[in-house]
Formats: C-alpha cells, sequence, structure tokens
C-alpha cells in the first residue's frame, strides 16, 4: 500500500498492527481504534484470536485482519464461572508464542521494521507486548479501563506491601474491615473498599499477574493509548504520565469518534435484540430503566431473584439484559444458549412492564429518550457510553475496576448512586425509584448532561497527537 505525499513523493504507508484480547470490552474499542488509525493515513493489521474472532467481510473491509491461532484454550480461559484473573493468566499463556510467531512472519511478509511502525496491544496481555518488544517493534499499551483503574492496578504490590486488603470484603479480616472507609494515600478518592478486587482469586496471584504487567510496560512500551478523555480524569492521567514516565494519550471515548462516519459494527456475544427499541418507542421519555451487567459478570441465583423482585416492587418501567451464564450453577440442562429462567410468578407480577432481552443494541438504548437511567456494573465501556448520553446511573460494580469506576461515578462526577452492597429486593426497589424519580435523580440527571457535553468535546486533537506520534516512531 502505498501513500501520495504532498510533495508528490509515494511511499510505503507504515503500518499499525494491534492485539486485543478476545473480551467484548477490549476487542470493540480496538477494532473502533484500528479503524480511526486506518482513518488517519495508517495502514492496519489486526491480529486476533480464534477465539471470539472479529468477523472482517462483514464489519471492517478496510483493515487486514491475520488469526494467530492461539494454543487451545483451557476452561479457565472461556467458563463463566471463571474469575478474570484465571481467564487473563490462561489467554496471556495461550498467545504468547502465536503471538510472536504471527508478529514475526508479518515482519518477515510486509518488508520488516521500515514497513511496521509499532504494534498496539492489549495492555493486560504482558506476553504480547513483550514478544513485540523482543522483536524490536515499538510497543504501545491500549488500556479499555480508565486512567483512575491503572493507577489503582500498577499500585498494587505497593498496596499490598502496606498491608491494605485486595480481597472480597466478606472474607477480609475484622482489623481490614474497620479501615473499608479509610481513603488510600496516593489514590483519592478512593477508599479501601473501592479498590480493584477479584472475588476468589489468591493476591498472590493478582501481585505476580501485576507484576508482569508492569515489568512488560516498563520494559517494552512507548507509551499508553486510553480510552478515556481529559475532562472526566484529568488529574488521573497527570499522576499517570509522572508514573509512568510515558506518554498517556486519552483518545476516548472511541466509540463518541464515530458520530460522523459509520462505526465498526459492535462485536457481540449474542445477536442484540431489536425488538426492545419498538418497545423502548411505546414508553415516555425517561420512564425505563435499562439493567445490564455487561458481557462477563455473573450473579448467583439468590441475588437475581432479589434484582427480580426489587424491579418488580419499584413499580418502574425496566429492560432488562438477562444473558445465558449471567445466573451461576444455572445447571447443565439449560445450555449455553438458554437464559437463566426468571423466578416463578415474575413474569405474570409484571406484565408489559418489563422487557427481557438476551443481549441489547446498547448504545441505541442509552440513546433512546425513552431510557432515564442505568443499572451498570460500571464496567469502562458501559460507564462511558452512558455518561456520552447523559443517563445517570444506578451502580452495582462486580469486580476488578468496577470498583474504582463505581466509586468515581458516585463521588467524583455525581452521575450515579449505589444499589448497596446487599442486593436486597426492599433496598433494590428504593433505590430504582429515587433514581428514576427523586431529587437525587434530577440532580444527577443535571451532572449527566453536563458530561455529556464535555464528552462530546473531547475527540479528534487526541487522535491527531497518537497518528503522529506513531508516524514518530
Ligand atoms: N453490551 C451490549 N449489549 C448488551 C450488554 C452489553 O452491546 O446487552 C456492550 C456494551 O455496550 C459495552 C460492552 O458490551 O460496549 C460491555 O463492556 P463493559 O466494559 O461495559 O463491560 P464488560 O462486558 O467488559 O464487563
Amino acid at each position: 500500500q502505498e501513500q501520495q505525499l504532498s510533495n508528490g513523493v509515494r511511499r510505503r504507508r507504515r503500518r499499525v498492527v494491534l492485539f486485543s484480547l478476545p473480551f467484548q470490552g477490549h476487542l470493540n474499542p480496538t477494532l473502533k481504534l484500528a479503524a480511526l488509525l486506518h482513518a488517519g493515513g495508517l495502514a492496519v493489521t489486526v491480529l486476533h484470536t480464534d477465539f471470539n474472532a472479529p468477523d472482517p467481510a462483514r464489519h471492517h473491509p478496510e483493515l487486514t485482519f491475520v488469526p494467530i491461532h492461539e494454543t487451545p484454550l483451557p476452561d479457565a480461559a472461556v467458563s463463566p464461572d471463571s474469575d478474570i484473573l484465571a481467564k487473563l493468566l490462561a489467554l496471556n499463556a495461550a498467545c504468547a508464542a502465536p503471538f510472536r510467531d504471527a508478529l514475526a512472519s508479518l515482519l518477515l511478509c510486509s518488508g520488516g521494521h521500515d514497513d511496521v511502525a509499532c504494534a498496539v496491544v492489549d495492555g493486560q496481555c504482558y506476553a504480547a507486548m513483550r514478544a513485540a518488544g523482543e522483536l524490536g517493534v515499538p510497543v504501545l499499551a491500549l488500556r479499555t479501563d480508565s486512567a483512575a483503574a491503572l493507577r489503582n492496578m500498577l499500585a498494587i504490590p505497593r498496596l499490598r506491601d502496606a498491608g491494605y486488603c485486595l480481597l472480597p470484603i466478606k472474607v477480609a479480616n475484622v482489623d481490614a474491615e474497620e479501615k473499608l472507609d479509610e481513603p488510600v494515600p496516593g489514590l483519592e478518592p478512593l477508599r479501601v473498599r473501592d479498590l480493584i478486587r477479584v472475588d476468589g482469586c489468591d493476591a498472590g496471584e493478582l501481585c505476580s499477574f501485576v507484576a508482569s504487567v508492569a515489568g512488560a510496560v516498563g520494559a517494552w512500551v512507548s507509551g499508553v493509548v486510553l480510552n478515556t478523555f481529559e475532562a472526566i480524569e484529568e488529574p488521573e492521567l497527570a499522576a499517570l504520565r509522572r508514573e509512568l514516565s510515558l506518554p498517556a494519550f486519552a483518545v476516548g471515548p472511541l466509540h463518541m469518534l464515530f458520530r460522523r462516519a459509520p462505526a465498526p459494527a459492535e462485536q457481540g456475544p449474542h445477536a442484540p435484540d431489536r425488538s426492545c427499541l419498538a418497545w423502548l418507542d411505546a414508553r415516555p421519555p425517561r420512564s425505563v430503566l435499562y439493567v445490564s451487567l455487561g458481557s462477563l459478570a455473573c450473579v448467583g441465583r439468590g441475588v437475581f431473584e432479589e434484582m427480580a423482585w426489587g424491579l418488580a416492587g419499584s413499580g418502574v418501567p425496566f429492560l432488562w439484559v438477562v444473558r445465558p451464564g449471567f445466573v451461576t450453577g444455572a445447571g447443565a440442562s439449560d445450555g449455553e444458549e438458554a437464559p437463566p429462567p426468571l423466578p416463578d410468578g415474575f413474569e405474570e407480577e409484571i406484565k408489559d412492564r418489563g422487557k427481557i432481552v438476551k443481549w441489547a443494541p446498547q448504545r441505541e438504548v442509552l440513546a433512546h429518550e425513552a431510557i432515564g437511567a442505568f443499572w451498570t456494573h460500571c464496567g469502562w465501556n458501559s460507564t462511558l457510553e452512558s455518561v456520552c448520553e447523559g443517563v445517570p446511573m444506578l451502580v452495582q460494580p462486580c469486580f476488578a475496576d468496577q470498583m474504582v469506576t463505581a466509586r468515581y461515578v458516585t463521588h467524583e462526577w455525581g452521575v450515579g448512586m449505589e444499589v448497596g452492597e446487599v442486593v436486597e429486593r426492599g433496598r433494590v426497589a428504593e433505590a430504582v425509584k429515587k433514581a428514576m424519580a427523586g431529587g437525587d435523580g434530577a440532580q444527577m440527571r443535571e451532572r449527566a448532561r453536563h458530561l455529556k457535553m464535555q464528552s462530546s468535546d473531547a475527540t479528534s486533537p487526541a487522535m491527531d497527537g497518537l497518528v503522529q506520534y506513531i508516524m514518530s516512531l
């Protein structure tokens, strides 16, 4: 592929190689960044796993896709019941050698290092960052979480040495329990209870994962790319740049950069059920609560029932994403594609007041005027999507960076309130009513409207800076 310069000289286009771990919340921003880098004049190759592979034929004709053929994934990498850390460790192991081989053959075929300007690699995939670095390719780490979450993650070994609890609150010792509301020095406004946690994982394993990521970043990375924007994370980004001594490009919210051009279609585990849009059309403005805990979070049967009866008891119309696998231990007979059964009598109780889908076209849902609030797990993509549509949130963080983001949503940006640590039907119903109708709800909506305006100014200049930096590598 050639490019004509302004002086008439033709030269080969510089190429960027992207690689994302195969999570919904990582692939979608990566593919959007890929399309934007292409639009910025770069040739783009997307290396990807066979698991959850993107569909190039349908969605991204302008990009080149190459499978790395990862080694067969163990159950830990794919099972809905395994924790996020187990998934990350298994995926890093399965991708290490295949990614290296795929990149090495790309360098051989494409004219080598003159052609490939850099690799933009999933910032949780230390194996790929290291492999690219060892092959002499400049590496940029793409973070699909917030700057605050990355700062928290990199601080984990220090926090552990200082005696902070990294385990689920429920199993933490009494001493730690008393400290849960103390602010964490250097990471304010986070309190101990807001720190990244992974239920069921071992604190030592978490620290060694973080050490691998930090080691790869320290040794091989020339810059960090984040799907965030200065207006919401200015102090966090400034601190991150100081701490890493690296350029950090805040190019988000990536999905907002496609307002004038068609966005690449979203990659999802299920086909979005578009019938919910017609259902929303028939509802008054701001009357519906949208409920979704993303693509990975699961709840036990007890919490699921409390959520259901809390929604029923609130009297508020709701659209609820109940994906297959959302309820743990739902039983093998349910099959992989069947959503978990609803509580007995629930559908009769809610009638047409509630709509339940396996997967929603979330961005269109959040942009719909019928939506009044979003009950979310505070996944970073969902949070950005809500912020950009000015939709206030009811937060129920489940694991990892969701705790951090929930704190920012509720206390820093003031656009959300907590469902409560214990999900109980009476409290749920009260929280839902308050978010939708109360004075608190109105204040959150006003602040959300303000953030929406800021998010829409945050777009192209940061991308231009990133493209120039890549050209300079
Ligand atoms: N999503 C969607 N339909 C759904 C639920 C989620 O399109 O029914 C999308 C959502 O718009 C977001 C992504 O899935 O882009 C979830 O990413 P997030 O970072 O919020 O959470 P994760 O799934 O990684 O926990």
